[in-house]
């Protein structure tokens, strides 16, 4: 048997959350319209002559995103047409960026290594699908209210190597794009959609495979870790009998937990890319960068950082409270309150984590968090001289439990603590009262 890698690029399409849409004035709203098609205009329902005009911020929040992905940018971009045919794209071409994105060659950190991002662009989303059935026929019918609503793609370099890290790259990608809070990244609603290509190389080989399996559609970190592990006993089993894995497109069945054909890459269409003539090419002048760059947070790894050295809390802690930027702002002013006041903020953070605390995250005032908190941890003033006798009250009536632990079943301890306490009648630190007994013990 042959020894295979798993080499995957991904592209991941993120709908941004501006108020109006990506070339027109509508509402960009799809998810809570009321009704279909309420969102529309000619423009973004692609009627003749209607002529588009560029959104500004989603041209901003798309810089920005690149800035934080650490790319380049190109400061003098355009939008090109992308040519093909489908119902819910009534122009007949979806307006995209060709071969001068905004932003190119970034990276994103990931425990297995860096990923390389080629490129993120700005474009403009399709209208939606809607198959139903109506006096038993079954019908299709479409929504334009998420037309032209502004869509950022990020496409990776063929540089993530196990399903582990594809999931850990699109979470972290999500991570930071709410941060930057410009999209709520609503992957059940389509919000934030995932796409893998994925092939297997042979051991030893060093030229990437020479095909590829798209794996389109993705709407869950869970799924896209399943579908590609499916790819990958998939594609060894067909390169186990000496043939090649066809080029195509595939959907990930949940429910079946396998992967599906949906189209082949043969009748690949020629999109015949041309730039928009209704929109001019979009110089970012030396001062309007500087804006975007100004408007941009700390970056998260730095932030996690930050708080990692300043208050000794782990980043696989705070990130799980963690989401958008005002929430980064959010809890930094938390944690100067909780250390102002002489407590500990990872013993918060885990309280936070673990919900053991009745207070409303992110929207509480700190103060109120800070107080709630310290409830939990205020402790009677007790010295040690008067513990000492309840202690060697509890160790003389609990022979075997001070053997157990002699013995070296430290988690007695726990008991022995407990029992102090309820002797003791007041509230001491766990950490205080474990010192006390262990040198009791140790003495004896
Ligand atoms: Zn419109």
């Amino acid at each position: 048997m042959n020894k295979y890698k798993v080499i995957v690029g991904m592209e991941v399409h993120v709908e941004l959350k501006t108020l109006s849409k990506m070339f027109c004035g509508c509402r960009n709203d799809p998810f809570h319209a009321e009704k279909p098609n309420i969102h529309t205009c000619p423009v973004c329902l692609g009627l003749p002559g209607a002529l588009p005009v560029a959104n500004k911020s989603a041209i901003e929040w798309t810089i920005k995103l690149g800035l934080a992905l650490g790319c380049k940018i190109n400061r003098l971009s355009k939008f090109d047409r992308k040519h093909y045919f489908y119902p819910d794209l009534p122009k007949g071409y979806q307006i995209s960026q060709y071969d001068l994105p905004f932003c190119y060659e970034g990276k994103v950190e990931t425990t297995a290594g860096p990923v390389g991002i080629t490129r993120v662009h700005l474009e403009e989303d399709t209208g939606k699908l809607i198959h139903s059935t109506v006096n038993g026929k079954n019908i299709s019918m479409i929504d334009f209210n998420r037309s032209s609503v502004p869509l950022v793609e990020i496409v990776t370099e063929p540089e993530i190597f196990s399903s582990a890290q594809a999931k850990e790259y699109a979470k972290k990608l999500r991570q930071i794009v709410r941060y930057l809070d410009i999209s709520d990244c609503d992957m059940e609603k389509g919000g934030m959609r995932l796409e893998a290509n994925i092939s297997l190389q042979k051991e030893g080989d060093t030229t990437l495979p020479n095909y590829k399996v798209e794996l389109k559609n993705i709407n869950s970190f869970r799924f896209l870790e399943k579908g590609i592990e499916y790819e990958i006993v998939r594609q060894k089993e067909i390169l186990e009998k000496g043939k090649t894995p066809i080029q195509e497109t595939r959907g990930y069945n949940a429910e079946k937990n396998i992967t599906y054909s949906q189209r082949t890459k043969e009748d690949a269409a020629d999109y015949r890319y041309f730039p928009d003539p209704d929109l001019p090419p979009i110089n970012i002048s030396d001062a309007w960068f500087s804006e975007i760059k100004k408007s941009n947070p700390e970056s998260l790894d730095d932030l996690f950082l930050t708080w990692q050295k300043k208050y000794k809390v782990s980043r696989n802690l705070t990130e799980l409270l963690f989401e958008t930027s005002q929430e980064g702002q959010w809890l930094d002013n938390l944690f100067e309150k909780t250390e102002a006041q002489k407590l500990l903020v990872d013993k918060l953070v885990n309280q936070l984590v673990n919900k053991k605390l009745k207070v409303n995250l992110f929207n509480d005032e700190a103060d109120k968090v800070v107080a709630e908190y310290k409830k939990t941890t205020t402790v009677d003033e007790v010295s040690d001289e008067e513990l000492i006798p309840y202690i060697e009250k509890v160790l003389k009536s609990n022979n075997n439990a001070v053997s157990d632990y002699q013995a070296g079943k430290t988690q007695v301890m726990n008991f022995l603590v407990g029992m102090v306490m309820r002797e003791v009648k007041k509230k001491i630190e766990f950490a205080r009262l474990q010192a006390l007994i262990t040198k009791k013990i140790s003495t004896k």
